[in-house]
């Protein structure tokens, strides 16, 4: 089928939630991918910092391909050995105790916001109220849409869960000044993903943890987006010294397939007890043999060291093009999240982009955001600078 097929096809069938790039890709291989009609491109979206290995790597495609023939699913009336181990490699190389699988970010952040109420009801002392941060994404069931302050995206759902109450990103006292009684934890995200590449201030996080255990709160990090090596850490708690006692996982976990985790302090997790919650495809066979290859290539194959090196190079180009555009307001990021603030809308950057074969996007209206693959080399950052210096060109000419 070619493009034009495929897009009229689902124009037809599928729901009309995503504004899709009018394009329909068949096809992938590191940080290439190619559409039906041929056309090349080169991608710094990751499937949204999802394929962080770059896509199909030989160890996660060989894994699954195993997995495949041998096992799918049994569910969770079994033990399961991938699930197991993968558990395992998360605890060794992170804060946690225990690990409770799901299928998706916005299950994990459910699980979480479960577990919170589970715990506080366990010491005899039920608190259901949440902190959350403006301008932060946690996802969109029912409970994760009411833990993420974006107004817009919650148009239309009414009524959201009442227990939430957000305050400005980085903003301590407005953290201090929303805790009552009934508050049970404080959630955000280490670095703020889709608000738009948003780093908290220095010391934020150490002042939020001290915080929290002065009120015997629940600190809930969201490593959906930043976790599983984006920042160059595996996790991005690791740059700030303090550890989380709940953290959520998803999008790079399982190397390119669906899979979502919370990981909790013993303390914490000890309030999921047979029959507390659950999920039919959590941790099934397929998805947790997949992770187990992409968290043993990330830590084994140099992922996180190439992450760093191609970080410093990417951020030092964009620099560099910030010097020739006036538009360009500031670059910022860790790792290989980097955001691009303009003082213009960035939608037209990123079509043009699109067009030149270069796969970027923009988030928060006017935030261009960069998550190659973390495999990504130096000869593919200039690639992808020259075509992004075209795109930033032609934007400049139609604003005289
Ligand atoms: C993407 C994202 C989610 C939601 O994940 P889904 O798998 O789309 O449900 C939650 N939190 C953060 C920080 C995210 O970036």
């Amino acid at each position: 089928m070619t493009n034009k097929e495929i897009l009229d096809k689902t124009g037809n069938y599928v729901a009309h939630t995503y504004g899709r790039f009018p394009v329909a890709m068949v096809e992938g291989k590191g940080a290439r991918l190619w559409d039906a009609d041929g056309k090349e491109y080169l991608d710094f979206l990751s499937g949204l910092a999802v394929t962080n290995l770059g896509h199909c790597h030989p160890a996660v495609v060989e894994a699954v391909r195993l997995q495949a023939g041998r096992l799918m699913h049994v569910s969770n009336f079994f033990h399961i050995e991938p699930q197991a181990e993968l558990a395992r490699l998360i605890c060794e190389n992170s804060f946690a105790d225990k690990v409770f699988f799901c299928n998706s970010g916005a299950e994990s952040i459910e699980a979480a916001i479960k577990l919170t109420r589970r715990y506080f009801h366990d010491k005899g002392r039920p608190k259901s109220h949440i902190i959350s941060m403006e301008r932060s994404f946690h996802g969109r069931t029912m409970a994760a849409l009411s833990a993420t302050a974006k107004p817009d995206i919650q148009v239309g759902f009414a009524p959201l869960l009442e227990s939430f109450t957000y305050v400005p990103f980085g903003d301590i006292n407005a953290i201090r000044q929303a805790i009552t009684p009934d508050t049970g934890a404080i959630l955000l995200e280490p670095i703020q993903g889709e608000g738009g590449v948003n780093l908290p201030p220095d010391g934020f996080l150490k002042a939020v943890r001290k915080l929290a255990d002065e009120k015997g709160l629940l600190l809930i990090f969201d490593e959906v987006q930043v976790g599983m090596g984006r920042t160059a850490k595996l996790f991005a708690y690791e740059h700030s010294g303090v550890e989380p006692d709940i953290m959520t996982l998803a999008k790079g976990l399982g190397g390119g397939l669906a899979i979502g985790a919370i990981c909790a302090t013993e303390k914490v997790a000890a309030s999921f007890v047979p029959g507390t919650h659950a999920s039919t495809f959590g941790g099934n066979p397929l998805a947790t043999a997949a992770g187990v290859a992409a968290i043993k290539t990330t830590l084994e194959d140099g992922i996180l060291e190439n992450c760093q090196k191609s970080s410093a190079y990417l951020f030092k180009g964009l620099e560099l093009l910030k010097e020739d555009f006036g538009f360009i307001e500031e670059i910022r990021g860790e790792g290989l999240i980097i955001g691009m603030q303009l003082s213009i809308p960035g939608g037209d950057i990123v079509k043009s982009a699109l067009d030149s074969g270069l796969l970027i996007n923009c988030t928060a209206g006017n935030v261009l955001r960069f998550i190659p693959p973390l495999t990504i080399t130096c000869v593919e950052i200039d690639e992808m600078l020259g075509i992004l210096k075209t795109a930033l060109e032609n934007v400049k000419k139609d604003n005289r």
